[in-house]
């Protein structure tokens, strides 16, 4: 059951238990299977009717995976949650989902580089793309052309946090007949649930937040029941990018904490970029949740907390200043990825590529850094020490 009654605590933690069904085991089974056998032949054929509601092999539905998508669906406010591999795997499968050849995607601000290189490689396929970096309402209706087939997002954006008005993206689509796909994956559905504001695809990359711990990768699409009869026999099952069981086992573990887990790096976000906009060393704070933010407003009215993943420019923005702090720090490592119980830093700068950063807006001075779960006190001890070395 897709329920929108309960809390996300009780969502995390309890939907889909079903003690009676697993022998009161307190922890859902895996199950470890490709296929599902029946008693007689025409059990099967029934199946085949409806292969998104029967079990019958693994690249379609099955049970220990469906629990997590239930749960997820729920979170979300959703009518149906897909599993998949990876996030781009969901990603890709969103985007095909409403496309064909002559259509247009337009993306707004700084997604995931990946994302912005699928849409890139779609042009062989004759769809075509735009990406501004200018979030205004005015310049997103001037850029949207007659063949126009979906208008792609993230909030906040990619490497620099800026805020979309979401309500406003999806009415200036639905007016024109256009789908929205947003990127969830930084507020997670505990802080934003875009359908609620009219977008038609959320996905998220699993392997953050929603996993929590490093250990698995991971997509998840939600959207409403008539786009997922379409897309799980498409996009889905064809594509077959598909989460297996143990993964999503582990995701099903993550999530129990996710409420908890998301206080705490909101907690620890807000202290940390308090620190980082007050030192001398630093020239700007990239982080919806400072009330210094210009999106401040906008994010009050459409989140309803802040993730642990933000960015700041130092003042001295030579590579060799970026290379220096992110040496020196010790509690954060130095890595890819975000959303785990580990600190971890990084920078787009790589001390050839300033031009290019330029141009797509970022300061060559951008440290990224995602705030774990650590003593929020040694974190900020660590990154006092190492802007000394700007
Ligand atoms: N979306 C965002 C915002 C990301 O940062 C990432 C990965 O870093 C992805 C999507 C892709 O997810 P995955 O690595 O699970 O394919």
């Amino acid at each position: 059951m897709t329920s929108h009654l309960f809390s996300d605590e009780h969502i995390c933690t309890h939907q889909g238990d079903e003690y009676e069904r697993f022998h009161g085991a307190v922890v859902p089974p895996i199950y470890q299977n490709s296929l599902f056998v029946f008693k007689d032949f025409d059990q099967l054929t029934e199946a085949m009717k409806d292969e998104q509601n029967s079990y019958l092999y693994t690249r379609g539905t099955n049970p220990t995976v469906e629990i997590v998508e239930k749960k997820i669906a729920a979170l979300e406010k959703g009518e149906k949650c897909k599993l998949f591999s990876s996030g781009m795997a969901a990603i890709s499968s969103a985007i095909l989902t409403f496309l064909k050849a002559g259509d247009h995607v337009l993306s707004i601000s700084n997604i995931y580089g990946p994302t912005t290189k699928f849409l890139t490689y779609l042009e062989k396929f004759g769809i075509s793309h735009t990406n501004t970096l200018n979030t205004e309402l005015d310049n997103i209706e001037l850029l949207i052309q007659p063949n126009t087939k979906v208008i792609y997002l993230e909030s906040p954006t990619t490497m620099n946090f800026k805020l979309v008005d979401l309500k406003a993206v999806s009415i200036i689509a639905k007016q024109r007949g256009i789908k929205t796909i947003i990127d969830n994956t930084w507020a997670t559905p505990i802080f934003q649930n875009p359908i609620t504001y009219g977008i038609d695809i959320i996905i998220h990359s699993v392997s953050k937040y929603l996993g929590g711990h490093s250990d698995l990768v991971g997509g998840a699409l939600i959207t409403s029941k008539e786009t997922m009869d379409h897309l799980f026999y498409h996009e889905y099952q064809l594509l077959g990018g598909v989460m297996p069981p143990y993964e999503a086992w582990l995701l099903m573990r993550g999530l129990r904490t996710l409420p908890i887990r998301m206080k705490a790096h909101q907690e620890s976000g807000l202290r940390i970029a308090s620190f980082l906009e007050n030192h001398p060393s630093v020239k700007k704070v990239n982080y919806p949740g400072l009330k210094s933010s210009p999106d401040y407003e906008l994010g009050k009215q459409q989140l309803t907390g802040y993730s642990g993943l933000m960015s700041f420019e130092l003042a001295n923005n030579s590579f060799g200043s970026v290379r220096n702090v992110i040496n020196r720090l010790k509690q954060f490592q130095i890595g890819v990825s975000w959303g785990g119980f580990e600190s971890l830093v990084i920078s787009p700068n790589y001390g050839y590529n300033s031009e290019q950063l330029l141009n797509s807006g970022m300061d060559p001075g951008l440290i990224r850094i995602s705030v774990g779960l650590e003593n929020v006190d040694e974190l900020i001890e660590d990154l006092h020490a190492a802007l000394q070395a700007t």
